[in-house]
């Protein structure tokens, strides 16, 4: 019997790796053409049969929640009919939807690899593009069951990743958590991946309710967290100085508790890069955590505003929030620290 020739489907996002120059304002403008990346790929025929998915063709910065939920219904359409995913995306939210995707497609068991570029495919004077999507499809293949970002030399995790070079070809890192696989001459896999597993996805929501992403900064004024609150945000990540650290002056200490007290959670994170959020360490942490914040350890901002976002569609009580930030979900923390 002829073998089975390994299928990948496609996902298309929009992002850089397939735009193109206005012709007027010589800005990058999405241009999405299936035709033109196989023509220009054709590596991706002979790694396996490729199917495409529409879900957008978009800046990245047009992002939103509402195409998160689009997306991962697209794949969880799809599961059971590809051996992997690969996701074109552009760079600059691709952190966040690759956050979103592990959450919301938690159990899909299979490779879902995210990827772009930082110019466009078709530029004639050279672009990552062909080797970022050739590498994505290879890892695709593989035996790997997490959502993951493949970008010029590293396969991340999806939900430690952040875009941190506008200029590198290397453009993510995942700081508090070594690359899940490298290419050379072949792509190789760390032991600390989440294997392949059998598909159990759960029901997906119908939409994510909105989490507002606060940067703390020396005199900001505790009162815009109640503005937030009534504006409809129902979920607050704050991004504490070092350790998680937050002033623990009268005013803002109230103002996380007010939260707490109407349900709605507030997780802290930490500015620094490398590092968690380890709020036992000073008065001023320990302050913010009695007031009822929820240290978010080691995760990023960006997994820490997506994952909350989907906690408020599971469950309701703060105190299984709190108990659920805190546990690791997808490979999101490292609860050791
Ligand atoms: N602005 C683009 C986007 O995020 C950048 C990129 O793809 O590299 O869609």
């Amino acid at each position: 019997m002829p073998k089975k020739s390994p299928k990948i489907c496609l996902v298309v996002c929009g992002g850089t790796i397939t735009m193109t120059h206005d012709p007027v304002s010589g800005a990058l403008v999405p241009a999405y053409n299936l035709a033109d990346i196989l023509s220009r790929v054709p590596e991706l025929k002979s790694i396996a049969e490729i199917e495409s998915a529409f879900v957008c063709d978009i800046d990245s910065s047009n992002m939103t929640p509402d195409l998160w939920v689009k997306l991962a219904r697209t794949i969880s359409e799809r599961i059971n009919d590809f051996d992997g995913f690969v996701v074109t995306h552009g760079t600059d939210t691709m952190a966040y939807s690759a956050s979103a995707i592990s959450f919301l497609l938690r159990g899909a068991g299979k490779p879902i690899i995210f990827t772009g570029a930082q110019t466009p495919i078709h530029e004639n004077t050279g672009s990552d593009a062909k080797n970022n999507l050739i590498f994505a499809s290879r890892f695709a293949l593989e035996d790997l069951g997490e959502v993951c970002v493949f970008f010029g030399s590293d396969l991340l995790r999806g939900n430690r990743t952040r875009k941190f070079s506008q200029f590198d070809f290397d453009a993510f890192k995942s700081f508090n958590l070594p690359p899940i696989g490298k290419i050379g001459i072949r792509p190789k896999l760390s032991e600390h991946r989440i294997k392949r597993s059998k598909v159990s996805l759960s029901t997906l929501p119908a939409t994510l309710p909105p989490v507002f992403l606060l940067k703390y900064f020396p005199g900001l004024n505790p009162s815009i967290i109640e503005s937030i609150v009534n504006a409809g945000y129902k979920g607050l990540v704050l991004e504490g100085v070092g350790a998680g650290n937050l002033p623990s002056v009268v005013d803002f200490g109230s103002a996380i508790r007010k939260l707490a007290e109407r349900n709605i959670p507030v997780v802290v994170t930490t500015q620094c890069i490398v590092g968690a959020a380890e709020m036992f360490i000073y008065e001023v942490g320990k302050a913010a955590e009695q007031n009822g914040a929820i240290s978010g350890y080691d995760m990023t901002p960006e997994t820490a505003l997506t994952k909350l976002s989907y906690l408020i569609t599971q469950y309701s009580k703060i105190d299984d929030i709190r108990r659920e930030i805190q546990s690791d979900l997808a490979g999101e923390i490292s609860l050791s620290s």
